[in-house]
């Protein structure tokens, strides 16, 4: 009873300190002391019972109501107001009460304000983690818009660029029949380098638009993986010599398997991988490919004794132009060194393992032009012995799946009559 009116006598004094001390201007003072009152009349029914149940109510309304300013600028405002309504308590008992009474006085409100004040601490929490999510759902969403608009881009681009190139093509072989053994043939020989590249570039760019649309077609046919490892080795064999570079197949288990996969798709990966091994490798550096058997894979390696590939770049460069940034390592040359292309080669790669069913990912000790930690590209293909796109086979099961549930739904809803016709 005595804690209750020494409450009741300070409750003017510590209204009138706290809203004075935290609420600016006159409006805002009235409606905060308001509050004061409200909270004050709860604390005094939460030391008559001991319930502090009766101070939830208010805690919530004060931890939910932080502004959009207060949570863009990471502010904590009420547990900070709650802060200092306990030091206002201290002050205000210890300057207005006697020495015993106050200690009483204190030590009945200060559990009170410490649950409360990890209450609103909860509940402002609380608030800012939805903020944040918002936030982060709106960004997402930006993202993928972007990711649209420049998937969108790459297919409109790359059409639009495919029409002239092919009239340029048809002109310059043309050019090239007329001027047959004279000086103009080896003119004409630079200009078909620079075409073939630019339909290398412009075949990346479509099948960037085929993979991200999921309209990426493969031919299944029976394969396999040494057989593709020897073509390459064979086509690649010149540039390596050129770059004094050496080159290892070993022979693995796995490698000798049939697998159905779509050859020339997997060829094509395959290169993208190998090249780059060569590009990001210095001269007299060596690619060794490896391999094993797995259960319902057959995995290849790709390690190289090149640059290697610094950690937050493992993660973006099977994204598409996910090296864009780096203009320095732009070349004109396929396989020179460092000789960074459009940033189109991984992605591609990626989007046909990945339509395969399998997957690709780096290994790589970071990225040194002087200590070469190289990298390693592992490439996981699915062991298939038939014919049958991935991507079909799951839509087919999922359509199983569907029809045995409908069957299931159908036999539970269908009343059970044991009664004869
Ligand atoms: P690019 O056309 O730039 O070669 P890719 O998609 O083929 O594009 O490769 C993306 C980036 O990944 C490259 O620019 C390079 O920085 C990095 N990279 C790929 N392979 C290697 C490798 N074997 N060693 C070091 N860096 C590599």
């Amino acid at each position: 009873m005595a804690v209750q009116e020494s409450l009741q006598k300070i409750r003017p004094i510590w209204i009138e300190r706290v809203s004075r001390e935290l609420a600016r201007g006159e409006g805002v003072r009235v409606g905060f002391a308001e509050q004061l009152e409200r909270f004050y009349e709860l604390l005094e029914q939460t030391v008559a019972t001991g319930d502090t149940a009766w101070l939830d109510p208010i805690l919530y309304d004060w931890g939910r109501s932080p502004t959009e300013t207060n949570l863009e600028e990471g502010d904590y405002y009420v547990s900070f107001v709650i802060n200092r309504m306990i030091a206002l308590i201290i002050e205000v008992t210890s300057n207005n009460l006697e020495k015993e009474e106050a200690l009483e006085v204190l030590a009945a409100v200060i559990p009170i304000f410490t649950h409360s004040l990890s209450v609103v601490v909860r509940y402002e929490m609380e608030t800012r983690v939805a903020h944040i999510s918002n936030e982060l759902g709106k960004v997402q969403e930006k993202l993928q818009e972007l990711d649209r608009s420049k998937s969108s881009f790459i297919s409109v681009a790359a059409h639009e660029l495919k029409t002239p190139l092919t009239l340029i093509e048809g002109y310059t072989s043309m050019m090239a029949d007329v001027a047959k053994d004279t000086q103009m043939d080896s003119l004409l020989q630079g200009v078909n380098t620079g075409i073939s590249r630019l339909r290398r570039i412009i075949d990346d760019m479509i099948d960037v638009s085929l993979i991200d649309n999921n309209l990426l077609t493969l031919n299944f046919q029976p394969m396999w993986v040494s057989h593709l490892l020897n073509l390459l080795k064979n086509e690649l064999q010149k540039t390596i010599t050129e770059r004094k570079q050496t080159l290892n197949i070993l022979e693995f288990e796995g490698s000798d398997l049939m697998i159905y996969a779509d050859t020339e798709r997997l060829y094509q990966a395959l290169q993208n991988v190998l090249t780059n091994s060569i590009k990001y490798t210095p001269d007299k550096g060596t690619i060794t490919i490896n391999g094993r058997l797995l259960p319902g894979f057959v995995e290849i390696t790709v390690t190289d004794t090149g640059i290697g590939i610094s950690p937050e770049h493992q993660a973006t460069i099977f994204e598409k132009f996910g090296q864009l940034g780096r203009t320095d390592l732009h070349s004109s040359g396929r396989t020179k060194f460092k000789g960074g292309g459009p940033g189109l080669g991984l992605s591609i790669t990626r989007g046909i393992i990945e339509a395969h069913g399998g997957t690709i990912w780096v290994e790589s000790g970071g990225y040194d032009e002087v200590k070469l930690p190289g990298s390693t590209f592992h490439i996981l293909l699915p062991t298939r012995s038939e014919a049958t796109d991935p991507r079909i086979a799951r839509l087919f099961s999922n359509f199983e799946n569907q029809t045995k549930e409908s069957e299931i739904s159908v036999k539970e809803n269908t009343p059970i009559n044991n009664s004869p016709a």
